[in-house]
């Protein structure tokens, strides 16, 4: 549905985006993730086909976003950060407008306003002026706008800003809702928001993609996997010989606890997951085993340690 290669976008002197390249494929909710002033907004920019790159090609359904822009501006839907709408308007009568202006015929804008309004739970105030509306209502419209030419692909600039946590939590759903039937590519710099939208994630970092992937990959990537902590009731100095074998570790912590019992915390140095290893070691040496567990990193430290600074993010891409 997407395909950026090689993406530049510089404002006079400012390299804002710097070698991007990404793919997303239908279906796929993907999160743009990074820190204020990252590149994200000027990227959707582009797709959306409201700002060219400096250099590089991006396609939307096969299309040139450069060459190609009405085939693309029929394509997508874009909410961009500060969603303008016409604030003395209704909503049903704005987004009427909003059909008309994007090509559709009289009668289908009529039937394409009635459907994205049950769809973003507008219809009770879809004879309200716009600037009578909440933050959270004036949002909905917004996406409103942005899926009546029913677009394939959906871009959404920070989609949730400015909403309180019950509305935040409406338009999650609504983004979810929405995935099932098109491809979406929202940014936003709060991590806990892509986490619980995006079935991908894209870390950005001055102008640079840092890290993709799932955000339960990126958790896994951290630290080598993640630490496991396990009870094991055995001996200290045969429990430790038998760990150190298992895998090249980080680090190896036993803390005693009652009964025989140790605490053991595992940091392995590659990305593995060792619960499987540690149940087996536990069945051959007939020690008893009362918690094994994966210590998962969040999302948070992965965006932390990838947006920290060049040096210190060797190694990870
Ligand atoms: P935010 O979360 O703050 O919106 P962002 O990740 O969306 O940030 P962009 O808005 O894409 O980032 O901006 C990337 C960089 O380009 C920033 O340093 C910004 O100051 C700069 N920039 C954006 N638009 C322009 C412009 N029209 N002229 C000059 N510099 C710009």
């Amino acid at each position: 549905m997407i395909e950026v290669e090689h993406l530049h976008r510089r404002y006079g002197r400012k390299q804002a985006v710097v070698n991007v390249s990404f793919t997303v494929r239908r279906g796929e909710i993907v999160g743009l993730l990074g820190p204020n002033g990252a590149g994200k907004s000027t990227i959707l920019r582009i797709l959306a086909a409201y700002l060219p790159g400096t250099s590089g090609t991006v396609r939307v359904a096969g299309f040139d976003v450069g060459r190609d822009s009405l085939e693309v501006r029929r394509r997508i839907g874009y909410m961009p950060e500060n969603n303008p709408l016409y604030l003395d308007l209704r909503v049903r009568e704005y987004l009427k407008f909003r059909a008309r202006l994007k090509g559709l015929g009289f009668r289908r804008s009529r039937l394409r306003a009635d459907v994205v309004l049950e769809q973003c739970g507008l219809t009770d105030v879809a004879h309200q002026m716009i600037g009578t509306l909440s933050k959270g209502y004036r949002q909905r419209v917004g996406l409103a706008d942005a899926l009546i030419h029913e677009p394939e692909l959906i871009l959404l600039d920070e989609p949730t800003i400015g909403l309180d946590p019950h509305q935040i939590r409406v338009f999650r759903q609504l983004i979810r809702d929405l995935g099932r039937e098109h491809t979406i590519l929202l940014s936003s710099h709060i991590l806990h928001e892509v986490e619980m939208t995006s079935t991908r994630v894209l870390i950005l970092n001055e102008g640079r993609i840092v890290v993709s992937g799932t955000p339960d990959e990126l958790r896994l990537r951290m630290a080598g996997g993640g630490q496991v902590v396990a009870e094991i009731q055995a001996g200290r100095a045969e429990l430790e010989a038998a760990l150190e074998n298992l895998a090249p570790l980080q680090e190896c912590v036993l803390s005693p606890l009652d009964d025989g019992y140790w605490q053991v915390q595992l940091t392995p140095r590659t990305v593995v997951d060792l619960r499987p290893a540690v149940y087996e070691l536990a069945v051959q040496r007939q020690w008893k085993l009362r918690e094994l567990a994966l210590r998962r990193h969040s999302l948070e430290d992965v965006f932390v340690q990838m947006t920290r600074g060049e040096e210190e993010q060797e190694g990870w891409e």
